[in-house]
């Protein structure tokens, strides 16, 4: 007998028939013996939906009440899908975050589990049920209701398979894997059997959106076993675990990621000098904005140029504050531009390879994009380049390196 943790995102619960056929999925490995516990969104447009709503009446809703708002949509899928487990003549219980205790700090809209208490579920799992939890949502200490920010329930996911101590956590979406690249963008991405941590990490963290950062954090932390499958059809899935040391011949590259959501500020002809970087960068993560690639370079007259890049949605904030700066320091220009775009390739193999850059670097050229900024981890390389040149870029990388069916 096993302990799996299924999470079925928005498009799996998007319709009564689709509750009702991840009802059927559930009953099966239930009848089959095991324990089953499941996490689910609210169903796709949902959550659009209600932060619509709220965008009507208040320009910058209070976050507190926004979370309050947004979490009703995974209330109405725990229930739902409960219905249609006992319309299969199955016991189950629905939770939302709160009443099973999903303790999470503070800060809402992006809060952070903190512990989760699994007494309750394990006591409806030895009775014989399904126990169906609210993904996406949590409880700070003051019993106000907080969420995970967008993609969430894949964490709620991970964190009850790691609290439950679960043989697997199985996440089922739209797509039968975790393929080379976003298959919605490169017809011929091909899906991965397996994938490390690490690497899905990389993947997530430089844009794709296949499964939430934190939920892979989580994952490798406690080692749990995760499965990304489709809740479409059946198969094998993508098993993303620890390295496979015993891989004779690893990939120089397994996937490529990409990330149309920021935006790059530049402020040029600033004094080059100790305390000018912290200066310009530090006032803008004061203000909460999250900083992602940074490049600094400093011309023949002595004056430097600091660029960087910021989420589309604080690049009002950002440019505001860096005129503001750009006046103290008396530079000579700032500017900004959101029509870029960031794409990454990602592998564990560059680390043990030379010249992966140079290749990657080369691919775009023959294409004539023109690279922008430059960034490398030990097991990624990221250009900014022109939005307009997306597809064409991930394409040429994917066939550069070999990924294709
Ligand atoms: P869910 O609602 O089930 O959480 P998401 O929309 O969050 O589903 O994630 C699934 C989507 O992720 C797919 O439809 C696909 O377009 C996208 N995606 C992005 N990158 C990848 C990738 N490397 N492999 C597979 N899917 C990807
Ligand atoms: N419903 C939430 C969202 O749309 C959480 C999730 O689907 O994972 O972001
Ligand atoms: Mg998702």
């Amino acid at each position: 007998m096993s302990l799996i943790v299924q999470k079925y995102g928005g498009t799996s619960v998007g319709s009564v028939e689709r509750i009702k056929a991840v009802a059927a999925k559930v009953v099966a490995r239930h009848q089959a013996g095991d324990k089953i516990v499941v996490a689910v969104s609210a169903m796709s447009g949902e959550t659009n939906r209600l932060i619509d709503l709220a965008k009507a009446i208040h320009e910058q809703p209070n976050l507190r009440e926004m979370d309050v708002l947004v979490s009703t949509g995974e209330q109405v899928t725990i229930a739902l899908l409960c219905m249609a487990l006992e319309a299969e003549g199955v016991s189950a219980r629905s939770y939302t975050g709160g009443q099973v205790r999903i303790l999470t700090d503070n800060a809402h809209g992006k809060a952070r589990i903190k512990e989760i208490d699994g007494h309750r579920i394990h006591a409806d799992l030895n009775a014989g049920r399904v126990v169906v939890v609210a993904g996406f949502q949590g409880i700070d200490d003051d019993g106000n209701i907080t969420t995970l920010g967008r993609g969430g329930s894949d964490t709620t996911a991970v964190a009850l398979a790691a609290a439950l101590k679960a043989d697997e956590c199985q996440i089922y979406t739209d797509v039968d894997g975790v393929y080379t690249t976003d298959p919605r963008v490169v017809a011929k991405a091909r899906r991965l059997d397996k994938i490390t941590f690490e690497e899905m990490l990389e993947m997530a963290s430089q844009g794709s959106k296949i499964l939430q950062i934190r939920s892979v954090e989580f994952a490798g932390k406690y080692n749990v076993p995760l499965r990304v499958m489709s809740s479409f059809q059946d198969g094998p899935g993508t098993l993303i675990s620890l390295e496979d040391n015993d891989q004779m011949e690893e990939p120089i590259v397994s996937g490529i990621a990409f990330n149309r959501d920021e935006a790059k500020l530049t402020i040029r002809g600033i004094p080059d000098q100790p305390g000018v970087a912290y200066k310009v960068l530090g006032a803008i993560s004061e203000a909460n904005i999250e900083i992602d690639v940074i490049v600094q370079n400093v011309a023949k007259d002595d004056s430097a140029t600091i660029t960087f890049t910021v989420h589309r949605n604080d690049l009002p904030k950002a440019s505001e504050l860096l005129n503001q700066i750009a006046e103290d320091l008396g530079a000579l220009e700032v500017s900004s531009d959101d029509r870029i775009v960031k794409v990454s390739i990602v592998g564990v193999g560059m680390r043990s390879h030379a010249g992966v850059a140079a290749k990657m670097f080369q691919a775009l050229a023959a294409e004539g994009i023109n690279i922008q900024l430059i960034t490398t981890s030990e097991i990624k390389i990221t250009v900014v380049i022109e939005e307009r040149y997306l597809e064409l870029a991930v394409r040429s990388l994917h066939s550069a390196f070999g990924l294709e069916e």
